[in-house]
């Protein structure tokens, strides 16, 4: 018996892996997180497996689930949004069932990051004008534990997750630690959805756009030069005159 960590991918139920997808309909039990899961995944699902969404669920009414599958010997598909490792609050279910004994596997999943660039069609990162792109949020319930000075001193691309509600920090932060008003801001409301939306602006403007266009919860929040797009200096990596291992 086994539990499968599985990133669902951001909305679209192609962008899921094809072991995600193939485990969803090996397993027995299914578990996804409906608030964010979308419900089509479940077509993957076989006929006969239980089906449950864990919005309404706590970690113990999860943990009580994964228990009794594993009494009964059927393997689990613990479905979450995007890759598992961001945001997912994987660790602390893999912490119970290291105390439980029961084994565990994770299938990576496409990040609602990525899938934010795809549906703008930009790069997070750029030669020579980002190299570096930081994963973040603003605080809310959940504190930060590190310094957010810090975080807009490094540069680069910074995107947003769980940030929606709070543009107006975004932009007072980062304009406060050496970031200019006019920096290129991408915002993605429910990238890969039918109903996604895209919207451009710069940091100064970051409070009024969202607002504007009805972006909440599931929203990705890009900041930096390199998304003004067209790079000045194109890279080495399909030079004529350079060899690459990377092509
Ligand atoms: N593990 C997920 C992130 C979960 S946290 C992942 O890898 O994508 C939830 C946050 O992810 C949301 O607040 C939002 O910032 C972002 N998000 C999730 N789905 C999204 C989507 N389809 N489009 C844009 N942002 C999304």
């Amino acid at each position: 018996m086994k539990v499968y960590f599985i990133g669902a991918g951001p909305g679209d139920v192609e962008l899921i892996t094809v072991k995600g997808a193939r485990l969803i309909g090996e397993c027995q039990v299914v578990i996804y997180a409906g608030s964010l899961v979308n419900p089509d995944i479940l077509k993957y699902a076989s006929e006969d497996a239980e089906i449950y969404d864990s919005a309404p669920l706590n970690l113990e009414q999860i943990v009580e689930i994964i228990k009794k599958a594993h009494k009964e010997n059927k393997n689990v598909a613990r479905v979450h949004t995007g890759d598992p490792s961001l945001y997912g609050a994987t660790g602390e279910q893999m912490a119970e069932l290291n105390r439980l004994g029961i084994e565990y596997e994770t299938i990576p999943g496409v990040t609602s990051m990525a899938a934010s660039a795809a549906a703008a069609n930009i790069e997070l990162t750029m030669p020579e004008v980002s190299q570096t792109v930081t994963i973040t949020r603003t605080p809310g319930r959940t504190p930060m534990p590190e310094e957010v000075e810090n975080i807009a001193k490094v540069g680069g691309t910074i995107a947003f997750f769980l940030s929606a509600g709070q543009g107006a920090y975004i932009t007072k932060i980062l304009t406060e630690n050496g970031w200019n008003a006019d920096t290129p801001v991408v915002l993605v409301y429910r990238a890969s959805w039918e109903d996604q939306k895209i919207a451009r602006c710069v940091l100064y403007d970051l409070e009024k756009t969202l607002k504007k266009n009805g972006m909440t919860k599931q929203t990705m929040i890009l900041v930096g030069k390199a998304l003004n797009g067209n790079p000045e200096n194109y890279s080495k990596l399909y030079d004529r005159a350079f060899s690459h291992e990377y092509r």
